[in-house]
């Protein structure tokens, strides 16, 4: 078995807050100390990075990216959302398994990421997943 940490995730073996799962995509919640809460969208078969993803999964990324990105619209109106992922130590990727990171942006945050709110407690994600997991099946049925 892989030691890939997004891939125990994945396979269930790590506890995760997830917010949608398809075929090709799992997207949950980042529990690091930076900013967690926001949403790592990542594909269920291991690729390192960018640079590995295959056509299918590509197109399966960035569809999950979106619709994620609108239930979070829904859910929070954020002022503004940045998408954004690193490829390779020196760009500063920790996890190597591909992975977007969607962070919703407030007005007053200039560079610093605040998401949902400053450093939300761990016990709140599951509320927070929640509301987008709503926002994401209200949209499937319209
Ligand atoms: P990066 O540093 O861009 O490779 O992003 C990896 C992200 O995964 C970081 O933001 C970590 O906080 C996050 N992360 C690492 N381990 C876990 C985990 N077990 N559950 C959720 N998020 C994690
Ligand atoms: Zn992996």
């Amino acid at each position: 078995m892989s030691d890939c940490v997004f891939c125990k995730i994945i396979a269930g073996q790590i506890p995760s807050t997830r917010v949608h799962e398809d075929e090709h995509t799992l997207a949950f919640m980042d529990i690091g100390q930076v900013n967690p809460g926001h949403v790592l969208v990542t594909v269920k078969k291991h690729a390192d990075n960018l640079y590995a993803l295959d056509e299918v999964q590509a197109a399966a990324v960035a569809r999950t990216s979106v619709r994620v990105a609108r239930a979070i619209r829904d859910a929070y109106a954020p002022a503004g959302l940045s998408v954004y992922q690193a490829n390779g130590q020196a760009a500063g990727q920790t996890v190597f398994h591909y992975h977007a990171h969607l962070v919703p942006r407030h007005a007053d945050d200039g560079m610093a990421l605040s998401w949902p709110v400053k450093n939300p407690p761990r016990e709140k994600l599951e509320e927070y997943a929640g509301k987008i997991r709503a926002g994401l099946a209200k949209r499937s049925l319209a």
